[in-house]
């Protein structure tokens, strides 16, 4: 393989839910709810199969669907961007994220990055020359300190990328930690790629505010989201970035090589989705809070430190306490010893100090296999 790849292991998601098969484990790694996103949405897609949509979209995908994001980042957030130059669909977030990398970062230059990192950045930063510089979210508030951003930002800094609400950890940045990014964002003059991917999956009143929304934000940002998670449709891989055009530009410039358009007849479902179906999320966030309770309240039971996330569909525990060091040798084994997967979130770790017993339990589950997943983590105990 070439150099690109050197050092980038298959993801985690594909080998741990592969061990869920080949085991018969209850898969709580993987983030993919088992309950699909509404029937109506389903319907429009089908309706677009059948009226014919089904040659290539244009690469910025339909202009229906560039408009309900629009509408949605309007209606939800104030923000106004244009659908005809502003906006860029993309299949998932996942190629999102890799064009904005492969669009906006030269070899050699920085990338400031949360850590715990989604591993798809890591990847992506590599795939395109750069260089990452964490910054570490520690347990157990998983906060964006000051001391630990600046000391990241040096001077070949290019871009911040940012998640919230935060996979794995669960966090939601506060008012506090978005105002410290945009200053240092516009103090050392970054370009901000923010996944808000999980923006209407939040609790207990910790609401998502995009980093687009601060001052001196919007012309510096680009946000990416997806139907993956607000619309429970993960397989459509159906995503979308907004920003200023000129850093749009850069992102279709890279997508129009990577997959030149997205999946036609599932984006003006998408758009109808965002239009008429915003009820789901609102729904989906409350089941999910009462699922995180219950998942939360399971793991306490074996003694395992429990960070009660804020938002996302992820709990995050450290097995230390329950007799386990290392979170890769713990989730390799949970599924012959208990059988249950879970994800070792020390692959989202350069300093292993903070992540090597760290694991992340999904609860995009039905409530009955969360519940016999506990039964079975208890009595293998
Ligand atoms: N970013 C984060 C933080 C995620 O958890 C995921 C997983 N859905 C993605 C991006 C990828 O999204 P998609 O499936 O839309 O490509
Ligand atoms: N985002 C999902 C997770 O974090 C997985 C997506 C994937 O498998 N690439 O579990």
């Amino acid at each position: 393989a070439a150099a690109r790849l050197a050092g980038i292991r298959p993801t985690i998601f594909t080998e741990m839910s592969a061990l869920a098969v080949r085991t018969d484990a209850i898969n709580l790694g993987q983030g993919f709810p088992d309950v699909d996103g509404p029937a109506s949405v389903v319907e429009a897609a089908v309706e677009a199969l059948r009226a014919g949509r089904n040659q290539y979209a244009p690469g910025s995908g339909v202009p229906e669907l560039r408009e309900a994001v629009v509408e949605h980042q309007k209606r939800h957030y104030g923000l106004t961007w244009d659908p005809a130059s502003e906006v860029t669909v993309s299949t998932g977030a996942t190629e999102a994220i890799a064009a904005a990398l492969l669009g906006l970062v030269d070899p050699r230059d920085e990338v400031v990055v949360l850590e715990p990192y989604y591993d798809s950045y890591t990847a992506m930063i590599q795939m395109a020359g750069g260089v990452r510089r964490p910054v570490t979210l520690r347990a157990p508030d998983f906060r964006v300190e000051r001391e630990a951003l600046e000391a990241a930002v040096g001077p070949r800094a290019k871009l911040l990328l940012v998640n919230s609400p935060h996979n794995p950890t669960g966090r939601v940045l506060d008012a506090e930690e978005r105002a410290l990014i945009a200053e240092i964002a516009q103090a050392h003059d970054l370009v901000v790629v923010t996944d808000e991917v999980y923006e209407h999956l939040t609790f207990d009143g910790h609401a998502h505010v995009p980093l687009a929304t601060l001052p001196g934000m919007a012309e510096r940002t680009l946000t990416i989201s997806s139907a993956g998670k607000t619309f429970s449709f993960t397989g459509w891989k159906v995503g979308w970035v907004t920003g200023p055009a000129e850093l749009v530009r850069a992102v279709e410039g890279a997508k129009q090589w990577l997959s030149f358009s997205s999946g036609a007849p599932l984006q003006p479902a998408i758009a109808h989705a965002l239009r008429q179906e915003e009820g789901f999320h609102v729904a989906l966030a409350a089941e999910l809070a009462e699922k995180r309770d219950r998942l939360c309240a399971g793991l306490r039971q074996l003694d395992v430190d429990v960070h009660v996330p804020q938002g996302t569909y992820f709990v995050t525990t450290d097995v230390r306490r329950y007799g386990h060091a290392d979170s890769r040798a713990f989730c390799l084994a949970l599924p012959e010893r208990a059988g249950v997967v879970a994800i070792p979130s020390q692959v989202f770790y350069d300093d292993l100090d903070e992540g090597r017993h760290l694991v992340r339990w999904a609860f995009c589950k039905d409530t009955g296999l969360i519940d016999a997943g506990i039964e079975r983590l208890l009595a293998a105990d």
